[in-house]
């Protein structure tokens, strides 16, 4: 049996050109070449584009300011003057109103677009230009076709979202993602009627949005293993095994970090512990990164196609109703064969 894939050729039209790390211009990593290197891989399963769906759970997600500005941002910036000025294309953000600078003052919303853009953009390496916004909103679709072909009856669904989702929180945007697919596929299996749904985030960087969404939630738990933040990476704020969630949702998070050059043995051992805790779960979303690989030049993890295989065959013997989402990755030569022996491991 192979697992259905679901993908959209609008993924495609998001061109990051470049992200601005530590001040400087570097080339954008998270590319369109990624959906093609994937369906490569991907060949042998049975193929589903993508269907329009409402905005009804992307808001239940999101925040409407938030779905507006990256609706509109690209337009906007087009019309000037920063092309002409300096040479710049894409929205990029320069200014934080960070609790440091509010100083606890209501402030009033900034009326040029590179004062707001820093309000719903927490770094400087994730750019919107034209077609971001048409891309992303194509993975979402991409997303919810999988949850319905999993409704339908389905196993499990594989999702080739682009761009990836898991950074991005009710009310802003970070970390090469721009709405959160997986956080929209959970709350999707909800409304289904599933009333225990686990996300299980296998990327190799902690999903501070998706645990964001799910913080105070006792219906959709968030587990994630992940390079540790202690050791100075993404999201540095977010990600410590001290974080278990809060309210209604207290004891629904749980948070793995693993130290730098941390292989298949420990690694497939934690995806183990991230099963058992999410054993009596009714559906599953997996946040299936595959930047966790030693060829990757995302994180220091060095996992092996083994390991994606290995975790693939412990989430999948949940048994449970499982939509696959595609996030991180980026190694174009190996990330296709990881991700397609993540679903042979699932599929069992
Ligand atoms: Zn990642």
């Amino acid at each position: 049996m192979r697992i259905p894939v679901v993908w959209s050729p609008a993924t495609r039209k998001h061109v990051p050109e470049h992200e601005v790390w530590v001040g400087v211009p570097t080339p954008g990593t998270e590319l369109p070449e990624r959906v093609d290197v994937i369906l490569a891989a991907l060949q042998a399963h049975p193929l589903h584009q993508a269907t329009p769906h409402d905005d009804r759970l992307l808001t239940a997600v999101h925040d409407e300011a938030l779905l507006e500005f990256l609706a509109t941002a690209a337009d906007d910036w087009a019309r000037g003057p920063y092309d002409e000025l300096v040479g710049q294309d894409r929205v990029v953000p320069y200014f934080f109103p960070t609790d440091a600078l509010l100083a606890g003052m209501p402030p009033t919303p900034p009326a040029a677009l590179h004062g707001r853009a820093g309000v719903y953009c927490y770094d400087t390496m994730t750019l919107v230009g034209p077609g971001t916004w048409e891309a992303a909103r194509a993975a979402v679709d991409v997303a919810l076709t999988a949850v319905d072909l999993v409704t339908a009856g389905e196993r499990a669904a594989y999702a080739l979202c682009r761009p990836p989702g898991h950074h991005v929180t009710p009310r802003g945007y970070g970390g090469s993602c721009y709405l959160n697919n997986a956080a929209v596929a959970a709350e999707a299996l909800r409304a289904a009627g599933h009333e225990r749904v686990a996300v299980v985030d296998l990327d190799a960087h902690h999903g501070n949005g998706t645990q964001a969404v799910f913080w105070e939630r006792p219906d959709v738990r968030y587990g994630s293993l992940h390079v540790d933040p202690a050791a100075g990476w993404f999201p540095h704020v977010f990600g410590h095994a001290t974080e278990t969630g809060a309210g209604a949702g207290a004891g629904t998070t749980r948070n793995l970090p693993l130290p730098e050059g941390t292989g298949d043995d420990r690694w497939v051992g934690s995806v183990g512990e991230l099963a058992d805790w999410a054993s009596d779960c009714d559906a599953l979303v997996v946040s299936l990164g595959v930047d966790a690989a030693g060829d990757d030049p995302e994180s220091p993890l060095q996992v092996t196609a083994d390991g994606f295989r290995a975790a693939g065959r412990l989430l999948g013997a949940l048994g449970v109703p499982s939509v696959l989402v595609q996030e991180g990755g980026y190694d174009l030569m190996s990330m296709g064969g990881l991700v397609a022996a993540y679903l042979d491991g699932h599929a069992g």
